[in-house]
């Protein structure tokens, strides 16, 4: 089959998603290429919990976008999360080096994407689960990050391609990209796609491409990210190869962003090499500020309590790599127990329990004497202060490094309980160049005519972190745009 279409879409997650909506709603006839099979669909965005990030200026204005009950409103408790609050966490968790442009693009447009795909059938619910602490009667939300898409990852795909098949968008899964064909000009004109039934290239007037970052390649890991990358287990889909990057890297894209840099956290030390659908995001283990994280010799090596969680578990994902056979392990007491996140009750889970701290490292096979002295070390520097796991609580340790700065609680009420983690990559942040229109630039600044990116695969907004729930916001972001200009220029 070798029919003519206006745009095509290459990928078929969340970035891709929305370009194809966008650009159809903007007159285009939309091809959407997905390399994996339909059992598949959805890219990384369906591993995910769905959160989306993403400026609000009150209480009220975030309450728009659900489909609350009063009795919902009347029990949580949200701080406002302006632009201003927005822009000045990407640019803390990524060093100052996140593209300013780009940053304020995504924050300003945040709302307004949430809004659009909301009027495309995609609907939004509080994250009680994952980013609320019950405190009283009220949840009290923290960290910046409010609404899922209902039924979280898989539901946000299931609500996009519902919402692609209304509207006629074509998908054709087990349909790779190999190639982008261009004209004497360098302008992109098509797209080589090789199926089970052989190779062809598809005619378009514009592409997009939205085929995610190389976090599933292993020899790209290396090459880029260094040594030992290519024993991290990959968090999501398979698939993610840097396939889309290489294209438009050979038809003279300029690299650009933190080729060296990648999203990745804590993930359970058992779980297999790449994404499994049943278990999704849960091999995550996220509730370490309630907690210690010690290696094999039973060192503590970060600052559990720096902040919450959503700007501290990229970089301790990476730190872990570093230790003794990139393995860390997650120690609690009975006091934190109960606040400890769903994923820390699934059966796929690495852990031990013990009466005593000897015997937990014993069954850990954590260095003993190490272990031992970490702990008393670390319960004779904690503060008074009173906890509370809902606020950075400035409950601290003093006189040890690292130290502990926010929810330090001495550990000695057993059984003790350990999980055993390794470093699980999320998406890698090198990648393409785009302008404002999310146009791909070539090595001489040039913007290459026909050629657009969103998602994962664009460069230049992450480095070092990034804010839970700006991945899925950026790419829907950029996605939208991109669609947009690409129809756009469709049109000629
Ligand atoms: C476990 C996990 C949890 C996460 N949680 C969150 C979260 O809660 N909030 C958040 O903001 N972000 C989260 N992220 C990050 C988020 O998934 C990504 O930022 C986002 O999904 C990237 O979207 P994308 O469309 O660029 O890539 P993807 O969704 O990965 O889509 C890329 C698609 O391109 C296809 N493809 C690749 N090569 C080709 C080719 N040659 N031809 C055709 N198709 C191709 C792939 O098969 C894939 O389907 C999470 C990621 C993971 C893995």
């Amino acid at each position: 089959m070798t029919a003519s279409y206006d745009v095509i879409v290459v990928g078929g997650g969340n970035a891709a998603m929305c370009a194809a909506l966008s650009a159809q709603e903007h007159g285009a006839r939309v091809l959407v290429l997905e390399k994996a099979p339909e059992a598949w669909r959805g890219g990384n965005g369906f591993f995910t919990a769905g959160g989306f990030r993403f400026a609000f200026k009150s209480f009220e204005e975030l309450c728009e976008l659900t489909d609350l009950a009063d009795e919902e409103k009347a029990v949580m408790e949200v701080d406002p999360y302006t632009e201003d609050n927005f822009y000045d966490d990407l640019m803390r968790v990524t060093e100052d080096q996140a593209d300013p442009d780009m940053a304020m693009l995504v924050v300003r447009e945040s709302q307004a994407t949430v809004r659009w795909m909301r009027d495309r059938g995609i609907r939004w619910i509080p994250m009680f689960g994952r980013q609320a602490y019950k405190v009283g009667n009220k949840f009290r939300f923290w960290g910046g990050l409010v609404l899922e898409a209902v039924g979280g990852g898989p539901g946000l795909i299931d609500m996009a391609y519902a919402s692609a098949q209304k509207v006629g968008i074509d998908v054709r899964f087990e349909a790779k990209a190999i190639r982008l064909v261009t004209d004497d000009r360098g302008g992109v004109t098509g797209v080589v796609v090789r199926t089970a039934a052989g190779t062809e290239s598809i005619p378009a007037r514009a592409v997009v491409l939205a085929s995610g970052g190389f976090e599933a390649n292993g020899e790209m890991r290396t090459r880029y990210l260094g040594q030992d990358w290519e024993l991290a287990r990959v968090r999501g889909t398979p698939y993610n190869t840097g396939d889309g990057i290489r294209m438009a890297l050979e038809v003279g894209a300029q690299p650009w962003g933190h080729w060296s840099g990648c999203h990745a956290v804590q993930w359970d030390l058992n779980a297999p090499w790449h994404g499994d659908r049943k278990v999704g995001d849960n091999f995550q283990k996220h509730s370490y500020p309630l907690g210690l994280i010690v290696n094999l010799r039973g060192e503590r090596f970060v600052d559990e309590g720096a902040d919450f969680r959503n700007y501290t578990y990229v970089r301790f994902g990476r730190e872990v790599i570093k230790q003794p056979r990139r393995t860390a392990f997650q120690i609690f007491d009975q006091k934190v127990l109960h606040l400890l996140r769903e994923e820390y009750r699934i059966r796929e889970v690495t852990k031990a329990e013990d009466t005593t701290l000897e015997g937990l490292a014993g069954k850990l096979e954590i260095d003993v004497d190490g272990f031992l002295k970490t702990v008393k070390a670390f319960n004779a520097a904690v503060g008074p202060a009173e906890f509370n796991p809902a606020v950075k609580d400035g409950k601290g340790t003093t006189g040890i490094t690292p130290p502990k700065s926010n929810w330090a609680l001495p550990l000695d009420t057993p059984p003790y309980v350990g999980y055993a983690v390794t470093t699980g990559i999320t998406f890698t942040f090198g990648g393409l160049h785009i302008t404002p229109d999310a146009q791909v630039i070539d090595c001489e600044l040039r913007p290459i005519p026909g050629l657009y990116a969103a998602g994962e695969l664009v460069g230049g907004l992450f480095y070092h972190n990034y804010p839970g729930g700006s991945g899925l916001m950026a790419g829907s972001v950029f996605g939208r745009i991109a669609g947009r200009s690409a129809a756009m220029a469709s049109r000629g």
